[in-house]
């Protein structure tokens, strides 16, 4: 068996205090082959995201796990971002300067309210399709 983790953070996003090398070390500790961190990442200012990665430290982050856990730890740069189809340019632009191994398109918000917000009060047909309709334009 070869387990993966491709959904993480460390303090690179916004929304986590952790240190990629103790998370290295707790990933090694349970048995994971390769992890891909995925921080967040928004060029829109109205996201809470917006303006808290520094890519620098994000690398370098990145290049110091692989060196320390090379034998034990497969390590990805990822980066996830929040409704990439809204605002497709500035993401191109904002992310062609990094080579990353790995891109999560993620649906926070739809029609810019809080997903969790906007599933609140709807049927589960009604959500869900809201849901997935964004979705699809997120892949398409
Ligand atoms: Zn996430």
């Amino acid at each position: 068996m070869y387990w993966i983790d491709y959904h993480h953070h460390t303090n690179n996003s916004f929304d986590s205090k952790a240190v990629m090398d103790e998370v290295c070390a707790k990933a090694v500790e349970k048995g994971i082959d390769e992890i891909c961190f995925t921080e967040h990442f928004s060029v829109n200012p109205k996201a809470p995201t917006y303006g808290h990665m520094d890519f620098k430290k994000y690398i370098s982050d990145i290049q110091h796990a692989k060196s320390k856990w090379q034998d034990k730890l497969n390590i990805k740069m990822g980066i996830e971002l929040c409704e990439p189809h809204l605002m497709k340019d500035e993401y191109k632009e904002a992310l062609n300067v990094v080579e990353f191994d790995f891109i999560l398109g993620s649906i926070h918000n739809i029609k810019e309210e809080k997903l969790r917000h906007y599933l609140f009060d709807k049927e589960n047909h009604t959500a869900y399709l809201g849901y997935f309709e964004e979705v699809l334009k997120l892949i398409t």
